[in-house]
């Protein structure tokens, strides 16, 4: 089946094209003064991203500061309960505890060769904002993060790390005050002197060429699992696994595997606590196509266009939008995406924490539930999943919820 499938799927490494499109999806929607801006990331993307002495500052870094390559772990319990053979690619054990950090390096690195003087960037959960705070310390760049109020408020340890690396961090109590605001007043922090400020953005989202700049940048991870893999299990995966919000780790792990006719690519979305609108995140299960933050995608909107806000228990999911690349891989069938309740998502936590002994984010958590009814759907196949990060940012949540009924 998988086979036939490929001869009807288009060719994913022409994407995106001239335009920045990703079939219909993608291009760049913004007003007339961030053209000149986002001309010059192009071209400075178009220059140094495979440039020899770049590449080879970006992997240096990201092997000698950043820990990489991120082991590829068998969980050998998960796959006797489950009755699979189940493989956590291990962005959890990066520095900063999660995949952005390959992201947020590439770009400092990028921003450095363009001659900017300072680094601005969004964060919702604030896991960007630690990693960008990061970079831009190791880099010696000043950096400043907008973070919605809300955001602030309820994800304060990071807003304290990000600080004790020498960021300013800027609560955004405009708009609904959460990862929406902040990408807008980053946005225009970034109009205001597009020359000497870079914006590193958070994910595979936004105006061209930030989708492909990001999935490029987030690729290593399944470069690195692909062959990985193979040599220690012996084969590609059924399989690959991954948690959505704006959908960098995600395509970061499918990109390498978009041509292996028979790895099917599974994406897990926020289900929240349910399917009505606003109480889930699941852009490309519920939503509809519509331009946000400068790109055409899927998204969660009312019957008027009225981007709505979202739900769930994870604040590094909680996004209206998605990346255009998912919506082209949904398009055409070549990833299929579901969601994961709120429920659920934690029962998978504490799953893997008692088996395997590793705390999960809980992002990452909805890739559990993806691939635990993968399992039990196709029993003995691989499965490969996107371990995306760690869990202690989560602490204070999971006191609240799990750690409370364990009581
Ligand atoms: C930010 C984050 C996500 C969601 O972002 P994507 O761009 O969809 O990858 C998922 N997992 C973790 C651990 C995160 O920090």
């Amino acid at each position: 089946m998988n086979t036939q499938l490929k001869t009807t799927m288009p060719d994913f490494n022409a994407y995106p094209d001239a335009r920045g499109r990703f079939g219909s999806f993608g291009g760049r929607y913004v007003p007339e003064t961030l053209v000149p801006a986002l001309d010059r990331l192009q071209e400075g993307v178009r220059r140094y991203l495979v440039d020899a002495d770049f590449q080879a500052e970006l992997v240096s870094e990201l092997k000698t500061w950043a820990g990489r390559p991120t082991p590829l772990t068998r969980a050998h319990t998960l796959s006797k309960r489950w009755g699979a053979e189940v493989w956590l690619k291990r962005e959890d054990m990066a520095h900063t505890g999660a995949h952005k950090i390959n992201n947020a390096l590439g770009q400092t690195l990028l921003a450095k060769r363009l001659g900017a003087k300072r680094i601005i960037a969004e964060t919702g959960a604030g896991q960007h904002g630690v990693a960008s705070a990061a970079a831009a310390a190791r880099m010696g760049m000043p950096c400043v993060i907008y973070m919605g109020a809300v955001d602030v408020e309820r994800q304060s340890p990071n807003v304290g790390r990000m600080r004790l690396m020498g960021a300013e961090v800027v609560s955004v109590t405009s708009g609904d005050k959460t990862l929406r605001a902040a990408i807008d007043e980053a946005l225009r922090d970034w109009v205001s002197d597009p020359n000497g400020t870079y914006y590193s953005l958070g994910s595979a989202l936004g105006p061209h060429p930030y989708p492909y700049l990001v999935r490029e940048l987030q690729s290593v991870i399944g470069k690195e699992a692909r062959a990985q893999i193979q040599l220690q299990a012996g084969g590609l995966p059924d399989v690959a696994v991954a948690c959505v919000g704006g959908g960098s780790n995600a395509i970061g792990l499918f990109h390498p595997f978009v041509n292996d006719a028979g790895v099917q690519l599974l994406g897990i979305e926020a289900g929240g606590r349910g399917s009505g609108l606003g109480d889930n995140a699941a852009t490309l299960t519920f939503g509809s196509p519509g331009v946000l933050h400068g790109t055409y995608s899927m998204l969660l909107q009312d019957k008027f266009g009225q981007v709505q806000e979202t739900h769930s228990v994870s604040a590094g999911l909680d996004y209206p939008g998605v990346g255009p690349e998912h919506a082209l891989l949904q398009s055409c069938g070549r990833a299929t995406y579901e969601s994961a309740n709120d429920e659920e998502t934690l029962e998978a936590l504490m799953e893997c924490a008692k088996y395997e002994g590793i705390l999960s984010a809980i992002e990452t958590a909805h890739a559990l539930v993806g691939a635990r009814r993968y399992a039990r759907a196709n029993p003995g196949s691989r499965i490969l999943i996107g371990f995306s990060g760690r869990g202690d940012k989560d602490m204070p949540i999971l006191q609240r919820t799990v750690l409370k009924d364990l009581l």
